[in-house]
């Protein structure tokens, strides 16, 4: 991801409004809506026509998600599976008719750097227009199945821009054992020029601990570590004038979904802490305050078409 050209989004210091204090508005809340077999980069990967013999959990479980942000009032960003919304509009009918942002997680689960740039575009165009015929309304925001864009998909950008979109979240700024990751990129929200139009760009947030970037607002990390830590975390995020990313699944917060042969490793990091997860995600919404990927590029005035 060289050689890709960039400006910040958000300046930090327009997120510290009273004395320094930036905690307020800048989080946002995702989910990622897959079943529990969308798990990217296993041995025994199953391919898109098994998907239709499996049991699916995915609509009690995003359902029950949907229940704590109607609890607590948060409009969350909801990154849809292009299978899922196919094959149960009527979950993208519900989010959307509760008010929260929807969004393209691609159609068939494939990781980035394994597709060709045509295939790549191919698919995200596909789930762009299967939940633009449910909503009615411009898809325009994107997260790649696993994180997985890196150095080797210099054409993400401009695919991303090509189909039409507007706003991504699929940097991952630390390296990752499985899936994507990239060393080097920015850890705050920018806005990559490409040849079709503007893309602004929402990095998974990090936390840096002893220089190192970790990951404490989602998957194995945010079931693995205790709560009060991924709290401390955060605020020290947004003192530093970064909004948070918090991503989640509707499967972590369903302890009795199938399980999927995997190795041990693999297996603690899918399925470690799954019972915490819903308690952890009504305290994240009911301690920090969310807003919305479009409103912040709303309130940014320097996206492409303002
Ligand atoms: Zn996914």
């Amino acid at each position: 991801m060289k050689n890709v050209e960039s400006e910040i989004l958000v300046e930090p210091k327009l997120l510290h409004g009273n004395g320094g204090r930036a905690r307020s508005e800048k989080c946002v809340f995702t989910v990622d809506i897959e079943d529990w077999f969308h798990i990217p980069e296993l041995p025994m990967a199953l391919s898109v026509a098994e998907w239709d013999t499996l049991p699916s959990h995915v609509s009690g479980n995003f359902r029950a998600m949907l229940e704590i942000f109607a609890e607590k009032g948060v409009s969350v960003t909801c990154f849809f599976l292009g299978w899922v919304a196919q094959k149960f509009p009527e979950l993208v009918k519900e989010a959307w008719s509760q008010g929260h942002e929807i969004a393209s997680h691609g159609y068939a689960h494939t990781l980035v750097y394994q597709m060709t740039p045509e295939d790549f575009l191919v698919d995200i165009s596909k789930a762009k227009n299967i939940i633009e015929n449910i909503t009615g309304a411009p898809v325009l925001g994107y997260r790649a199945p696993g994180f997985s864009v890196t150095d080797d998909t210099p054409w993400f950008f401009e695919k991303l821009a090509e189909a039409g979109y507007r706003f991504d979240s699929s940097i991952f700024p630390a390296s990752r054992q499985y899936g994507g990751g990239l060393k080097t990129a920015n850890f705050t929200p920018s806005v990559i020029n490409t040849a079709y139009g503007r893309i602004a760009e929402f990095p998974m947030t990090v936390a840096h601990v002893m220089g190192r970037p970790i990951c404490f607002f989602g998957g194995g990390y945010l079931r693995l570590f205790p709560y009060p830590l991924i709290k401390k975390m955060g605020m020290r995020v947004l003192d530093q004038g970064r909004p948070i990313i918090f991503y989640v699944h509707p499967r972590e917060i369903d302890l009795h979904h199938p399980r999927i042969a995997m190795s041990s490793i693999r297996r603690f990091k899918s399925y470690v802490n799954l019972r915490t997860t819903r308690p952890k995600i009504e305290k994240i919404l009911n301690d920090f305050s969310f807003t919305t990927f479009g409103k912040l590029i709303a309130e940014s005035k320097v996206h492409g078409e303002h």
